[in-house]
């Protein structure tokens, strides 16, 4: 067997191909085959590639405004002998690059391991049994089944399709679905035009087939273009984007500012190269250089957060757009509700029977008026039940744990059902084979098999409208064949939908004795109708409370089903959605019919004020969320379909299943929940507006501790008084308390309360007037201390060595308390937790020791021209901290009793 890169697959006949491979179509492979070419081929993987190589990146930590100022003043401080002052720029610019390549490093690793975290599996036919595995065990001669929305796993030699639809556009970036065919192809029949071939990352937007793998990992067309693999995520979001160009603008404006200071200077008579320093110093002690790191950092922090919390961030902007989420649009099945089926209720015209019993144990009786009740015995009810086995594709199974469904829950259901009123399933389904069949799609809403047997009937199941309107008679509860009475029928749904019961309808028709295969055209009507059952899904518990906090956080929840609205509108009002009224709880439902003849206007007013929307198409799901955009609404939708990734697409977070989701809509998503549960949702908002909190707390402590260093040193120029910063002195603060200090904030825990408040308004500017204000005064006070305590030591006869460390270390301990306040933009520390944050206290204790150093090293003294303070010295800087801390305690206690009375 050979896997040459270079071999035409597309152009071998069948029989050379599954030869040259070595491959069974009818068993597939054997575990030893398996395990031998998977030595021999490696797993079926894709080598990560990052967007950029570690030298460059290294590289670019130095391609900053601020670093280019800074060699340019360690080149002049060179070029005047002065090597030490050289050195220690350099080295402190090394350091920041240092430690901005590894934080770097940690944040892409991070994100690099969720997207690992998101498996593809495939279906494959090993030893004659069909599997579910994980996608990298796949191995060329591998037999796989594609259907619609999956991913196909591998390039694959298609040996059999049904009107499979491939969307290519990851390969050839071509956005139409191709048709695929099977037949082998001309020798040099381009790559986009083999329609025998599908390759690996292309997406199945319809239909069935099944294919021989070929290639695997790097072998497959896209593993050979490099260019177009997803590189790690690009760690941009608005956020980040909206603080770049605002970095941006601060640096011209610091720049002026320096500029300006160097001319007042001149005036006062300065020599030029002191004062090239002093504007250099003012520019290094201004630009917040720490930022854009702790904001990637924060962004990492709350990506992992949320995959503890099950919501994997496909991308990043999401983590920042769920804190001003405003509408989440939910399915009901299994995200809402369990989804664990359990029929409760028969009914074929003239007879009502319930079942009982729990889970998918087939223990339990079926019942009429309260007593037992023998199914069998009933031709029509036994036909009823007998659909419901047939036309199945889910598997009941007895495991250690008990009974289980492989497969689709609502078709597991049935078979409990079946089995319950004493139809044995496996003997069952040997009498009647199935020759062919309709598989279900959310966009038809029925499924049809074709049975052996004389005569050979179809079986039909789905969403009762879909089913009624393709039949003209019903078979009643004695076996009379008589005409529909659609409002009878009607009027039995809604009891049924009424109590929350998810109803299927069911139907039969007779077919010609040589018929083998069915399409849609031969269920289109004529068909006999037999009946419905309806079966209950509970809702979950957690939903129910996710519902209730999403509520309080001013979020409103809607429901998005493919279920009939008066059972979606029963479950909507177990959990919790609609409004409460005085007379109870109104849940208004509008279904997808009604919604069909709504203008775009009259739609986005019924978008708002609907909390239940039914039997809606994917198309429709599409509008509604243009319709909430349309209204100023941030929206999460779920999706699990194939035909949902336009509208998870066009959601402001589209959100995908994990384990029920379809591979297309996980492709389209920004957030997949690992576990389907609607309060991942919640959890995942939640954490979204800590990490947004947590962003602006860092630009709330680092903005105005930089405007403080920047007023010293244009003070002291004004004034015409000695420099209580010099350059180094504020490079040393400036990287010391960011990494340190600021740090510490990307950490903090979410704040109580913090499902209580609106959703942030995604216009509202991160530099609020409040900010602002805050800015001023911290700068202020920071000015004010060290200045004064500058001059005060001068005045008493303190060298400049020494005030100068007095002033350094105002910095550093008024920054320490200040960090205190900025633990929670509204609620003191001690409301917190004083304790609940340690790495506060790691930081401020590290910082601490660190100043100790810098004031009683003598190297540090040399290299930063600093010089041993006294002990009342410190009582004087932790004075200052200490105001500082009380003041912005108080300026915060003051706003909050404002927001309170408001
Ligand atoms: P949701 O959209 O909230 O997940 P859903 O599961 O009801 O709800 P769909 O999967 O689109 O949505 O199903 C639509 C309808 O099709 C169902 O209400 C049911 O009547 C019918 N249906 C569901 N599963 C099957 C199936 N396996 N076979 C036949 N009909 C089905």
């Amino acid at each position: 067997m050979s896997s040459a890169p270079k071999t035409p697959w597309h152009a071998l006949p069948e029989p050379d191909l599954l030869g040259l491979l070595e491959a069974d179509q009818a068993q597939g492979l054997t575990p030893a085959q398996v395990q031998d070419r998977q030595q021999r081929f490696g797993r079926n993987l894709l080598a990560p590639r990052l967007g950029h190589g570690p030298l460059l990146r290294f590289l670019l930590q130095f391609h900053q405004a601020l670093v280019y100022i800074l060699l340019a003043a360690a080149a002049v401080k060179a070029g005047l002998g002065a090597w030490i002052d050289a050195s220690v720029i350099f080295g402190v610019v090394l350091l920041n690059a240092i430690i901005g390549f590894i934080q770097e490093g940690k944040a892409l690793g991070a994100l690099a391991a969720l997207a690992r975290a998101l498996t593809t599996e495939a279906t494959v036919l090993r030893e004659g049994a069909k599997q579910r595995i994980d996608a990298t065990d796949l191995v060329p001669g591998d037999i796989v089944l594609l259907a619609s929305g999956d991913k196909v796993p591998a390039d694959l030699r298609l040996l059999q399709c049904r009107n499979l639809r491939i969307d290519e556009s990851a390969l050839t970036g071509e956005s139409v679905p191709v048709e695929k065919a099977v037949g082998a192809q001309a020798f040099d029949t381009a790559l986009a035009e083999r329609a025998n071939m599908s390759y690996s990352s292309t997406l199945v937007t319809y239909g069935t087939a099944t294919g021989v793998v070929t290639s695997t990992g790097e072998h497959t067309e896209i593993g050979r273009i490099s260019e177009l693999i997803a590189s790690a995520e690009a760690l941009a979001t608005p956020l980040t984007r909206k603080i770049a160009s605002f970095s941006r603008l601060l640096l011209y404006a610091i720049l002026a500012l320096a500029a300006l200071t160097f001319a007042v200077g001149l005036w006062h008579g300065n020599p030029p190269v002191d004062l090239f320093m002093v504007a250099v110093a003012l520019a290094v002690a201004m630009i917040p250089e720490g930022l854009p790191a702790v904001l990637t950092i924060t962004l990492a922090i709350g990506v992992t957060r949320m995959a503890r919390r099950h919501a994997i961030i496909r991308h990043l902007p999401a983590v920042e757009t769920l804190g001003s989420t405003t509408v989440i649009c939910s399915d009901k099945t299994g995200t809402l509700t369990r989804n664990e089926m359990t029929v409760r209720q028969l009914w074929v015209a003239g007879l009502d029977v319930t079942v009982d019993g729990v889970g998918y144990a087939p223990q339990g009786r079926l019942l009429r008026d309260g007593q037992a009740f023998d199914a069998t015995a009933n031709a029509t009810l036994r036909e009823l039940l007998l659909a419901g086995l047939l036309c199945n594709d889910a598997v009941l199974k007895q495991g250690a744990e008990g009974w289980k469904i492989e497969g689709d829950p609502t078709e597991g259901a049935l078979l409990v059902a079946a089995h319950k009123a004493g139809l044995e399933i496996a003997p069952t389904q040997a009498v009647q084979p199935r020759l062919d069949a309709i598989p279900f799609e959310s966009e038809h809403q029925y499924m049809a098999t074709l049975h052996e047997g004389s005569p050979r009937v179809v079986y039909l199941k789905g969403a009762v409208e879909q089913v009624l309107a393709r039949c003209t008679g019903l078979l009643d509860a004695d076996g009379h064949n008589i005409p529909l009475d659609l409002a009878a029928v009607h009027a039995q749904v809604e009891a049924m939908a009424g109590q929350g019961l998810r109803v299927l309808a069911f139907a039969r028709a007779t077919v010609a004795p040589d018929q083998r295969s069915i399409d849609h055209a031969d269920v289109a009507n004529g068909l006999q109708f037999l009946g419905l059952q309806g079966m209950i899904d509970p809702p979950r518990e957690e939903a129910v409370r996710a519902v209730q906090a999403c509520r309080g956080a001013g979020i409103r929840v809607k429901m998005i089903t493919g279920d009939h609205a008066a059972t979606a509108a029963a479950i909507a009002s177990q959990i919790g959605l609609g409004e409460d009224t005085p007379t109870g709880r109104l849940v208004s439902a509008l279904s997808g019919r009604e919604l069909e003849g709504l203008s775009d206007e009259q739609l986005r007013s019924a978008a708002a004020d609907t909390a239940v929307f039914a039997r809606v198409t994917p198309e429709q799901k599409l509008r509604l969320v243009q319709a909430l955009q349309a209204r100023g609404e941030v929206v999460a939708m779920t999706g699990d379909g194939v035909n949902d990734a336009p509208a998870l697409r066009r959601a402001d977070i589209g959100v995908a299943m994990g384990i029920n989701g379809t591979e297309v809509s996980k492709e389209a998503a920004d957030m997949v929940l690992t576990d389907d549960n609607f309060a991942t949702i919640a959890a995942a908002v939640e954490e979204g507006r800590g990490v947004f909190d947590n962003l602006v707390k860092f630009i709330t402590w680092i903005l105005p501790t930089n405007a403080g260093q920047g007023l010293v040193i244009i003070v002291a120029v004004v004034l015409a008084q000695p420099l209580p910063l010099l350059p180094v002195q504020a490079l040393w603060i400036n990287m010391t308390t960011a990494v340190l200090l600021g740090l510490a904030l990307a950490f903090e825990p979410r704040e109580p309360g913090i499902m209580r408040r609106p959703p942030r308004r995604p216009d509202t500017p991160i530099i609020s007037t409040e900010l602002l204000l805050r800015i001023a005064l911290v700068g202020t006070l920071l000015l004010v201390g060290s200045f004064a305590l500058f001059e005060w030591a001068l005045h008493r006869g303190s060298s400049e060595a020494q005030a100068r460390t007095i002033a350094v270390n105002v910095f550093a301990v008024g920054q320490s308390f200040y960090l205190l306040n900025c633990r929670s933009l509204r609620l003191s520390m001690f409301k917190l937790g004083v304790l609940s944050n340690p790495w506060i206290w790691v930081g401020i204790g590290a910082m601490m020791t660190v100043q100790l150093l810098f004031t009683y090293l003598p190297a540090m003294n040399l290299l930063f021209h600093t010089a041993p303070i006294g002990w009342t010295d410190w009582l004087h800087i932790t004075l200052v901290g200490l105001l500082i801390y009380l003041i912005v305690g108080a300026e915060k206690a003051w706003r909050r009793r404002r927001e309170l009375r408001r």
